[in-house]
Formats: C-alpha cells, sequence, structure tokens
C-alpha cells in the first residue's frame, strides 16, 4: 500500500490507472478509522480495481467553537488498518496544500437538502463537505465513491452534488455499522465517558421503538417525534438537538409516514454532539 500526500503525486498515479482502464473506488474519511469505514473500503476492495482511501480531517467543515482542533487522529494506525484490508493508496494531503493561502473557492448545494437537520445545528457544514468532496473527485477520479449511511444527509447532498454537476462517478449508499449493543460506531464515540457511552443507547433505542410504533400503524409525525423524544429524555446528560422524519429521498417535510422516510437524531452527550438514524418503508 502507497501512502500519497502530494496533491499532484495523487492526481497523477490517478490518471495513469485510469489510463489503464482501471476502475478506482474511492473511500473519503477524516481518519481515526473504525469498523464503519472499514466496512466502506470492504465494499470498495469488492467493487473495484484499485481503491483510495482519504484521510483529511477537513478543516472548513467544522464550525466556529466546535472539535476541529481536538478531532482524533492518528495515521500511522490508520495505515496499518487500511493494508490489511489491501487498500491501494492512502491519500493523506495537508490542509495547507488542500486550501492554500488566499484560497476562495467553494462549491454548495442549496435548498431545504442542506438547510435543515444538520445544515441548521451546523452552519457552512455541507458547504465544507461539497467543497471537499468536489476537490478529492478531481484529484483522485474515482469511478465509484463510498459514503455511509450513519451521515445520512450528507449521502444526499453528496448525490444531489454529483448528479447536477455531472461528476462522472457513482455513488455507493453503505449500511451503518454498530457495536453490539445498538450504538453507531464514530470516531467520535472516543469522547464518551463511560456513563455517556452507556447513555448514549438512547439513540438505538429510540429509533427501534420508533420503527416499532410506526409498524403497529402509527402514521402520525409528530406523535412518532414525542415517542422518540420521551426516550431520549430518560437520559439525564442527553441534551436534544434535532429530531426529524422527513422524506427519505429529498427531506422534504412529513405530516404522516408514507413511503420511504428517514427518521434522524443528534443529540449531545457533554459536549459530545452524536447523530443516527433509521430509514424506515411503509
Ligand atoms: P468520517 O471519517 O466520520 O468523515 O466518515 C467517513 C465515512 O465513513 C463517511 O461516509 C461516513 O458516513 C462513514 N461512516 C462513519 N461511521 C460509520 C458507521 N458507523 N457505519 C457506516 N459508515 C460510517
Amino acid at each position: 500500500m502507497r501512502t500519497i500526500t502530494s496533491i499532484t503525486e495523487m492526481q497523477q498515479w490517478s490518471s495513469i490507472q485510469k489510463k489503464n482502464g482501471c476502475r478506482i473506488g474511492l473511500v473519503p474519511t477524516m481518519g481515526y478509522l473504525h469498523e464503519g469505514h472499514l466496512s466502506l473500503v470492504r465494499q470498495a476492495r469488492q467493487d473495484c480495481d484499485l481503491v483510495v482511501v482519504s484521510v483529511f480531517v477537513n478543516p472548513i467543515q467544522f464550525g466556529v467553537g466546535e472539535d476541529f482542533e481536538e478531532y482524533p487522529r492518528d495515521l500511522s494506525r490508520d495505515c496499518q488498518l487500511l493494508d490489511q484490508e489491501r487498500a491501494d493508496v492512502v491519500f493523506a494531503p495537508l490542509a495547507k496544500d488542500m486550501y492554500p493561502a488566499g484560497y476562495n473557492s467553494f462549491v454548495e448545494v442549496y435548498g431545504e437538502i442542506t438547510e435543515k437537520m444538520c445544515g441548521a445545528s451546523r452552519p457552512g457544514h455541507f458547504r465544507g463537505v461539497t467543497t471537499v468532496v468536489s476537490k478529492l473527485f478531481h484529484i483522485c477520479q474515482p469511478d465509484l465513491a463510498y459514503f455511509g449511511q450513519k451521515d445520512a444527509q450528507q449521502l444526499l447532498v453528496v448525490k444531489k452534488m454529483v448528479e447536477e454537476l455531472n461528476f462522472p462517478l457513482k455513488i455507493i449508499g453503505v449500511p451503518i455499522v454498530r457495536e453490539a449493543d445498538g450504538l453507531a460506531l464514530s470516531s467520535r464515540n472516543v469522547y464518551l465517558n463511560e456513563q455517556q457511552r452507556q447513555e448514549a443507547l438512547v439513540l438505538s433505542r429510540s429509533l427501534q421503538a420508533a420503527q416499532q410504533l410506526i409498524k403497529d400503524g402509527e402514521r402520525d409525525v409528530e406523535k412518532v417525534r414525542v415517542h422518540i423524544k420521551d426516550i431520549i429524555e430518560t437520559s439525564p446528560q442527553a441534551q436534544i438537538d434535532y429530531i426529524e422524519i422527513n422524506r427519505a429521498s429529498d427531506l422534504a417535510s412529513l405530516e404522516r409516514i408514507e413511503g420511504k422516510v428517514l427518521i434522524a437524531l443528534a443529540v449531545k452527550f457533554g459536549t459530545t454532539r452524536l447523530i443516527d438514524n433509521l430509514l424506515v418503508e411503509v
């Protein structure tokens, strides 16, 4: 496995592979890898001739007062894990090369899809995501790019950008990987103390309960929302950022549950903000 930090070198490598007819799969990450990331890498390994994993903590997707500085980093451990997964290249560019002094080009998806949920709580976040993802696509030139359903809104936003800006690649969504007790894997889980880790189970538990309520016939979005809220509030430390139930395809608001819906949560435990979601089809 090769580690590339130079943008030019990465772009040249990809161009040569493409000329040779290889199918490149890209897995964009911010590193500190866990089984969730590795499931994306395994999917890419199955589908593609060559697998590139980018490891880059993207400063422009963090807001003021967010955890950019504290975000966990361990590139040598990441490289070991990726080597075991038979990735071909780890692309780990430097922030000063991705955003040199005077940098002023951004890519933004407008509308409801970026305005609600994490878009409302983290202004500018998705602009940072779509900008870095566009740059990674131009640099790594993937045929397929892999994103986790864990970040359901990000997956929708990236898909929309790729479609509307005619990027010549396909976005593949990969299911959420969870701990045995239901907690969705996240690099941020390392911030949780023991008590918070235990209380964070209200996320997956409330999603499961909502699914059961819908299975039992409830169709009123507000009633399902309140049910989720009641369960989350059994955790003394939980501070709810949002509980949203929207149409899964475009995050349009709903009053009744019909078709495919996305139930999405963002909740803070202490200073750690966790997200989780579930797709339900009726
Ligand atoms: P991150 O490093 O948090 O930016 O995540 C990189 C990619 O891994 C994103 O596409 C995430 O959606 C995905 N990912 C993170 N956690 C999980 C998980 N628990 N299950 C599946 N995919 C995940």
